[in-house]
């Protein structure tokens, strides 16, 4: 099968043909329709050989859905030709997080070297993945894999941020995204369809701009120096009650902190370096400020069931695995309207 691997510290990805890999007991094999292309790779594909986390060559791919292929010996409730997306985050099923569904956040992933497929483990980004156990495959129930994939991350994150959150986006509040990218462009349409707040989308390309407004964003600001100010004027001096910086560099969080309203929410999503010091000269009072990771299980059926019921559009460019190299290079380059996705 053909798959597409990181392979030294700062070279480029290739495209390589590896042999096929058969289910053993307890796994399913995916023949994988689409594979999201995630700007967290691109970060990923930048960190120096000295401290790296994960073996080389890795396949990547840490967003991906297709069609059950075959299934290891005692695997139930799947059938051959299910359609399904996988869940990342995955942890050891057992911990106290687990237990809630929040894999994400599992207590012991790191002791028991479990790494999510494309980060750490073989991802999406081949024409064939094995699952490691069949909890971690969600059924599509009708949704089309190469739009709903980039649900599984820039639609399963942001909507966990988000859900924090909605306690404080009452009706006359206001939420900012910061980077109108994969996540953030998403992001505009989760608030949108969970909350009657204003949001406010702020991003350094005008073409992010244009398309924050067509998903849905009140108004849109260039991401500079002014920005806070600017977010202060459109909201009477108040600020926002919750920000979600899905960008994370220094000059981003210094402005999710500028604008963030009293009793605000900062969401450090994106992981750009940056950092947010909270205090009572810093920020206003009682800003909470959070780094959230990924999603629980029990969340990326949530998003799924509202991307089935038409809240949620991802836009999607379409590229072969053979292109796949090129889609990295143009979401570097910010080239990529919404979300990339790899079709094996
Ligand atoms: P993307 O490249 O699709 O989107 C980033 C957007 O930010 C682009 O539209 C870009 O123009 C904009 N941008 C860049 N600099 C900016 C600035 N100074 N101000 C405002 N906007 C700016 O990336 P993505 O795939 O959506 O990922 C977004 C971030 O989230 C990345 O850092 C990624 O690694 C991270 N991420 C985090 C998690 C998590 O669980 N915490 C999960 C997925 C991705
Ligand atoms: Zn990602
Ligand atoms: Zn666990």
């Amino acid at each position: 099968m053909k798959a597409v691997q990181y392979r030294e510290i700062g070279a480029a990805p290739e495209v390589v043909t590896l042999p096929d890999p058969e289910p053993g007991p307890g796994q399913v094999l995916l023949k994988v329709a689409a594979a999201g292309v995630c700007h967290s790779d691109i970060a990923v594909m930048s960190w120096p050989a000295e401290g790296f986390p994960y073996r080389l060559p890795l396949t990547l791919g840490h967003e991906g859905a297709g069609t059950v292929a075959a299934i290891g010996s005692g695997v139930t409730g799947l059938a051959e030709g299910d359609l399904v997306a996988v869940y990342g985050p995955q942890g050891c099923g057992r911990c106290a997080k687990c237990a809630q569904g929040k894999e994400n956040y599992c207590l012991r992933a790191a002791e028991l070297g479990i790494f999510p497929p494309g980060l750490g483990a073989p991802g999406s980004m081949a024409e064939y993945q094995l699952i490691s156990d069949a909890r971690f495959l969600v059924p599509l129930d009708g949704l089309d894999p190469v739009t709903s994939v980039p649900l599984t991350d820039a639609g399963l994150t942001p909507y966990h941020a988000i859900k924090r959150s909605l306690p404080k986006l009452v009706p006359g509040s206001t939420a900012v995204v910061i980077g109108a990218g994969g996540l953030g462009h998403v992001a505009i349409q989760l608030l949108r369809a969970l909350t009657p707040s204003r949001v406010i989308a702020l991003d350094v390309a005008d073409e992010k701009l244009a398309l924050a407004r067509t998903v849905g964003a009140h108004e849109t600001v260039l991401s500079d120096d002014r920005a806070a100010d600017r977010v202060r004027e459109l909201t009477g001096g108040l600020g926002a009650e919750a920000v979600f910086d899905f960008v994370g560099a220094q000059p981003t969080v210094t402005i999710a902190g500028a604008l963030a309203a009293v009793e605000a929410d900062v969401s450090i999503v994106g992981i750009g370096g940056g950092a947010l010091p909270v205090g009572i000269n810093t920020t206003a009072f009682d800003v909470a400020v959070a780094a959230p990771y990924w999603g629980s299980r029990g969340e990326l059926g949530e998003v799924l069931a509202l991307a089935r019921g038409g809240a949620v559009e991802v836009h999607v460019e379409t590229f072969g695995i053979d292109e796949a190299p090129l889609a990295y290079e143009r979401l570097h380059a910010g080239k990529i309207s919404g979300r990339a996705v790899v079709l094996p």
